[in-house]
């Protein structure tokens, strides 16, 4: 049985205060909830959300890090520095990253690799743009992305792995996939799991959708056999919105 995986990504928003005050509210009103839950606030912000969640069973997820332990690398987050401010889970590979910063691949499971090694959890995140989807490649990318994002990653590492289907056509564009196209895209990612782990693997996999999740559709999303969770972006900025959302009817 796999247990729902709600996380929030608030990316370049919020202030300290703005971000402990949005962290009290959640910790007041997600207390029951009978989902794993996520916040990942920026980096200036994590000790500070961190003191707020203590106790309460909302995780402290970092946006990003770098692919290396320590050194010369101005302007990067290390995974000590993550796990120092509290943090015990990191995307990576964000759509943003990949199409905004350049990163690939072969970086992003560098990055994997490393947070897994700290005993970071990692939610990788995965998704075709609307050019790829049109031309037909969704699924050739999506396998690309998994299998080149998880390689060296071994079978016991496998529970700190989410995986984030996103298709950046629907990434703060008000556009959802329907909850069909989802689960498809979803069954392709469990079947690559299986190919290159094992049934059990698959079955065991959490794999969260991603793209304009909003209180009004995450139920038929939810519904879907092979959605556990979701990764919310804008949404994810008031309690009002990510409240619902986190405590869905399943
Ligand atoms: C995201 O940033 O991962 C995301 C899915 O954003 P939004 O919910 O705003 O589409």
């Amino acid at each position: 049985m796999r247990m729902s995986f709600i996380a929030g990504n608030w990316k370049m928003h919020k202030t300290m205060e703005e971000s402990k005050e949005l962290a009290s509210q959640l910790v007041q009103r997600l207390s029951g909830s009978p989902y794993r839950i996520m916040i990942a606030p920026p980096f200036t912000a994590l000790g500070a959300v961190s003191e707020v969640i203590k106790g309460s069973s909302i995780l402290l997820g970092a946006q990003n890090m770098a692919s290396s332990e320590s050194g010369a690398h101005t302007g990067e987050i290390s995974p000590d520095m993550l796990l120092d401010s509290g943090v015990s889970v990191v995307i990576l590979g964000h759509s943003e990253r990949r199409h905004t910063y350049g990163e690939r691949d072969e970086l992003i499971n560098k990055k994997a690799i490393l947070a897994l090694s700290k005993g970071l959890e990692v939610i990788l995140c995965v998704g075709e743009t609307l050019d790829q989807r049109e031309a037909g490649t969704t699924e050739k990318v999506v396998t690309e992305q998994v299998e080149k994002g998880l390689k060296g990653v071994g079978m016991s590492d496998l529970s700190k792995i989410t995986i984030a289907y996103e298709p950046v056509w629907a990434i703060g564009t008000g556009k959802t996939a329907t909850p069909e196209d989802a689960d498809v895209m979803h069954k392709v990612i469990r079947s690559v799991i299986q190919n290159l782990y094992s049934e059990a693997a698959a079955s065991n996999m959490i794999i969260q959708y991603g793209g304009s999740v909003k209180p009004d559709n995450v139920k038929a999303l939810m519904a879907m056999e092979n959605i556990d969770g979701a990764l919310v972006g804008g949404a994810s900025l008031k309690a009002e919105t990510f409240v619902p959302i986190a405590e869905y009817d399943a």
